[in-house]
């Protein structure tokens, strides 16, 4: 029976283990932390009752990923919850703009000129949206899904690859009737990756994000993301697979030029036939001997650019927030920026290795529509800013300017907070080393680290120059966001070498 060990209890991890688990493979899960789930954890850090995700919280990728739908977790106990107003972007003149899961609703809100521009936007994408997600989200190359998308864009192909590789920014006043507000709005959805406004390739982010939230929503899971990471542990061990916490990874051991197993901190050494790595880059780098991969290959390892890093503040609130716009009132989540230079400048101060005096805020609002996230009548906040890694501000400092930034466009908030937990990137990443420097994409999504030089050609189809040693997380292709891509292609990639069947899903799941 083939051995193998995953290091990491990520959902990509965990995907993985269902997969080898399922096909007959003795399978253990090897986490660092005290309990599983990596970036999809959530826990109750501010005050009993209220439950906040401590990483991931807006699911969209994992609703549109045939490798989590196809494991049907709702079986094991998840269950979604789609706000209908998926994002809005408030003005500090109390007005904002709203992404609604009703596309009229998302047209009424841009107004007349930029609403028209959306609307003729989504003509062209919404019947390939399918298509073009599982382009992005297939194993490279992406075979199946392209032709399909660009038989539903025709004409229309050009265009769209040009705007994607250009900059958010282009993109939405471009199609927005160069309504500066409107491409605001649609620029801070590509926030999410940490790329500035401004960055080439932004243009696909940004889009492709909004265009989720268009036929999916930006769905959350009840009770928090958690739930998602107990499920997957549930099915994982369904199958077969073992979870081992407390056991961190020190060294991945090769003999004789192929993978033998790996060594735990404290010292204790488990044989394998194969190693499944989640780790990103250059966390994964620091755990091979010298000598286990090709130079070139080892050199892009170490220097793998890290993205900016979070900087996070969860909220129990004595009410909701009293947001100045309606429709902030009512939506999942918020993108607290305000005008499009405002964006800019937050994005380019991060890019001069200062952090903003206004940052521009991602803001969860789960509560609202999820009530088990805290007592009745009270409320959770998730908010985090992009932070330049390795500034030298205090921690107080930048969590006061985040409250300050909410403050500007939700007067009234300070006093409706009950406790709050601070979570600086130095914390992030001792608690998860994988999230290194707090950085939340697994590396920066600039394209010189996209598709297969995400990161290196040699790993781009999950496999390694060094026999035995597979990869998924967040640096390989598609890079990060909770859709089990890479833990389900490394997997499948260890089975075919075994020549091991793979697992099917049921017609029905898939
Ligand atoms: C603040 C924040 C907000 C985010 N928001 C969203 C969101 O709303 N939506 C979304 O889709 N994505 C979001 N993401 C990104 C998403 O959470 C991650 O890309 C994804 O969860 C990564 O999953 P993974 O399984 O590849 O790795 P991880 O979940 O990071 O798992 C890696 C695991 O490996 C363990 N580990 C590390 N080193 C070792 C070692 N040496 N030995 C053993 N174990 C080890 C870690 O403890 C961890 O459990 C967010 C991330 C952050 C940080």
């Amino acid at each position: 029976m083939t051995r193998a060990l995953v290091i990491g209890s990520g959902h990509n991890g965990l995907v993985a283990a269902v997969h080898l688990a399922e096909a007959g493979v003795d399978v253990t899960v090897l986490e660092a932390a005290g309990r599983p789930g990596g970036a999809t954890r959530s826990a109750q850090v501010t005050r009993p009752g209220f439950v906040h995700d401590l990483h991931a919280a807006f699911l969209p990728m994992a609703v549109a990923s045939r490798a989590m739908r196809e494991l049907a977790l709702e079986r094991d106990g998840v269950e979604w919850v789609v706000p209908p107003v998926v994002v809005a972007h408030p003005f500090e003149d109390g007005r904002a703009i709203a992404l609604h899961r009703d596309l009229d609703a998302t047209v009424a809100s841009l107004g007349p000129r930029a609403g028209a521009g959306w609307r003729s936007a989504m003509g062209e994408l919404l019947p390939v949206a399918d298509a073009l997600v599982a382009t992005i989200l297939s194993p490279l190359p992406p075979v199946r899904p392209v032709p399909r998308l660009l038989r539903g864009l025709g004409g229309a192909t050009l265009d769209w690859g040009r705007r994607f590789v250009g900059s958010v920014q282009s993109l939405g006043l471009e199609l927005l009737g160069g309504d500066a507000r409107a491409a605001a709005w649609l620029a801070a959805c590509a926030q999410h990756t940490g790329l500035p406004p401004t960055a080439a390739g932004s243009g696909a982010f940004g889009m492709v994000l909004a265009l989720a939230g268009q036929r999916h929503g930006w769905p959350l899971v009840r009770g928090g993301t958690g739930e998602l990471a107990a499920a997957l542990v549930r099915r994982a061990e369904r199958a077969g697979a073992r979870v081992r916490c407390e056991a961190r990874v020190t060294e991945v051991v090769v003999r004789g030029g192929r993978v033998g197993g790996v060594r735990l901190a404290g010292g204790e050494e488990l044989p394998a036939d194969a190693v499944v790595s989640t780790l990103t880059a250059r966390p994964l780098a620091a755990l091979l001997p010298d000598g286990a991969l090709p130079p070139r290959v080892a050199r892009r390892l170490r220097a793998w650019r890290h993205g900016t890093a979070a900087f996070k503040v969860d909220y129990a609130l004595a009410g909701p927030v009293p947001w100045a716009a309606a429709e902030a009132r009512e939506a999942g989540v918020v993108h607290v920026a305000g005008e499009l230079p405002a964006l800019t400048a937050a994005a380019q101060d991060g890019e001069r290795g200062v952090v903003p005096e206004r940052p521009a805020l991602v803001v969860g609002q789960q509560s609202l529509h999820d009530p088990t996230r805290a007592p009745a009548g009270r409320h959770t906040l998730y908010a985090y800013a992009h932070v330049p890694r390795g500034h030298d501000l205090p921690d107080d400092e930048v969590a006061g300017r985040i409250e300050a930034q909410i403050e500007r466009f939700a007067p009234g908030f300070s006093p409706l907070v009950l406790a709050r937990a601070v979570r600086p990137p130095h914390v992030t990443e001792a608690e998860d080393p994988s999230l290194a420097g707090g950085d939340l994409g697994g590396g920066s999504y600039e394209l010189d680290q996209q598709l297969v030089l995400r990161p290196h050609p040699a790993l781009a189809r999950y496999r390694t120059p060094l026999r035995g040693l597979y990869v998924a997380g967040a640096s390989v292709h598609p890079g990060g966001a909770v859709h089990g891509v890479s833990g389900r292609g490394a997997a499948r990639a260890l089975l075919s070498d075994r020549r091991l069947r793979p697992w099917r899903a049921p017609r029905r799941a898939a």
